[in-house]
């Protein structure tokens, strides 16, 4: 196990889809401890491959409070197979230390996954809790999306982004999300 460099926005890896799992081999045993490793070591509570600059669909995430035993959860090769509702969630990511932004994000999604094991798991994460806004900004990891694309208000995203000496949000990525924005105006 080690702890790896974490990349911070700007690096090219973070745009970049990542390739499947074809085998849960020890590579990539070794993958999942080194993210798990390295989120604790940061005080995260997610933490995709391609932030350490791996392109493999890996993510690994601990929503427990401080006060609970810890409570690894790994995604291999995950599948968002079911999402409804929608949030506004404030959301922060170890690329983009401190810069805190409002994001839109479904309210409840279903998962399927391999644990690290390699074996197939299906998890239901609803009501808009930690874990549901988490395994969306991981999952997006794992497609070079960044949370900032789904920013509320991208003036305001500008004003922390340079405030943290982090490059602006990237236009042409920014996601159009009419079904999520109707939900939010309907609340
Ligand atoms: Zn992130």
């Amino acid at each position: 196990m080690a702890i790896r460099n974490i990349l911070k926005y700007g690096t090219k890896s973070l745009r970049e889809p990542s390739k499947e799992v074809h085998k849960v081999s020890k590579k990539i045993t070794e993958l999942v401890n080194d993210l798990l490793e390295t989120m604790y070591s940061a005080n995260g509570v997610g933490l995709a491959a391609p932030q350490i600059g791996v392109n493999y669909r890996v993510f690994v995430l601990d929503v427990s409070s401080n006060d609970e035993p810890l409570r690894p959860m790994v995604f291999i090769n995950p599948k968002i197979i079911k999402k409804s509702g929608a949030i506004i969630s404030n959301e922060g990511c170890l690329s983009f230390p401190e810069a805190y932004t409002d994001v839109r994000r479904y309210k409840n999604v279903t998962v399927k996954a391999l644990d690290s094991h390699g074996r197939p798991f299906v998890l239901e994460a609803n009501g808009g809790t930690l874990l549901t806004r988490c395994i969306q900004h991981e999952f997006d990891h794992l497609d070079g999306i960044l949370y900032i694309d789904h920013c509320i208000n991208r003036f305001e995203t500008n004003e922390t982004l340079a405030k943290y000496n982090l490059p602006p949000i990237e236009e042409d990525k920014l996601l159009e999300e009419p079904e999520l924005e109707e939900e939010l105006k309907n609340d």
